[in-house]
């Protein structure tokens, strides 16, 4: 098998951090379930992308992470395939608030973190529901009321919905950023700042972005506790 050094060499994959263990560079490295590998061969996929195969192992030891990562390189599954593990250990009583809360900068993106959590965590039997602006809250509600072991949302409509306290935050101990430069751009750290006060401290924070600058680096800075940080390529700053 290929080395580490070569393997990280070869996807321009550079890390920091404490004793960060080596990529996954195949799926049967991973060891994940047989009922995920099912769905990931079904997809059609025949290795992890580089940013899976680095960011992986280090979610799996319940580490924080900050992921840097251009579009299209695989960073959904990065955090939605430790998330499955994750609930399978933690799982609390969803009725209760989401154990898993991903932040998405808009709706469409939204949507497709929640088509791609109910089509690999088919064999989990997650609930994931995803709660969004410029829609009406009343179906959102019910869905949230049936309740879901993920929640998925648009930072302005989750601050809502706290504010009309339909939801706790109080259970979640899995927090993904996704898109965090993009969420910073449209203004959302005010609200991002405020959902932080709703969610335990003691819980796994992993953020995902496709740059790297320094409003960025400021909010990592506050929200994760001794990241791991892995690139792949150049970083835009
Ligand atoms: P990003 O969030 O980095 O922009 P996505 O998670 O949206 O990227 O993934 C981009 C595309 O790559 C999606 O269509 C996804 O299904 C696909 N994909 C994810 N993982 C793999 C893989 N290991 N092999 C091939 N395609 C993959
Ligand atoms: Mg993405």
């Amino acid at each position: 098998a290929e080395s580490c050094d070569s393997y990280r060499r070869r996807h321009e994959i550079t890390v920091t951090g404490d004793e960060v263990p080596p990529p996954f560079t195949s799926f049967e490295a991973t060891g994940f379930s047989p009922e995920i590998l099912r769905e990931v061969h079904q997809a059609g996929f025949s290795v992890p992308t580089p940013i899976q195969a680095q960011s992986w192992p280090v979610a799996l030891q319940s580490r924080d992470i900050v992921a840097i990562a251009k579009t299209g390189s695989g960073k959904t599954l990065g955090y939605l395939i430790p998330c499955f593990i994750h609930l399978k250990r933690r799982r609390n009583n969803s009725q209760l608030g989401p154990t898993v809360l991903v932040l998405s900068p808009t709706r469409e993106l939204a949507t497709q973190i929640q088509a791609e959590a109910v089509k690999f965590g088919k064999s989990s039997k997650i609930n994931c529901t995803c709660l969004y602006g410029g829609a009406p809250k009343g179906p959102q509600l019910r869905e949230l009321d049936r309740g879901a072991d993920i929640v998925v949302a648009t930072p302005g409509r989750l601050n809502d919905i706290l504010e009309m306290r339909r939801v706790s935050l109080h259970q979640v101990s899995y927090l993904v950023l996704d898109e965090a430069d993009r969420m910073l751009d449209m203004g959302f750290e005010p609200q991002i700042r405020k959902i932080m006060k709703e969610v335990p401290a003691l819980r796994q924070t992993l953020m995902y972005t496709a740059t790297w600058p320094k409003e960025v680096r400021k909010i990592a800075g506050d929200l994760l506790v001794n990241p791991v940080q892995v690139n792949i390529g150049n970083v835009d700053e």
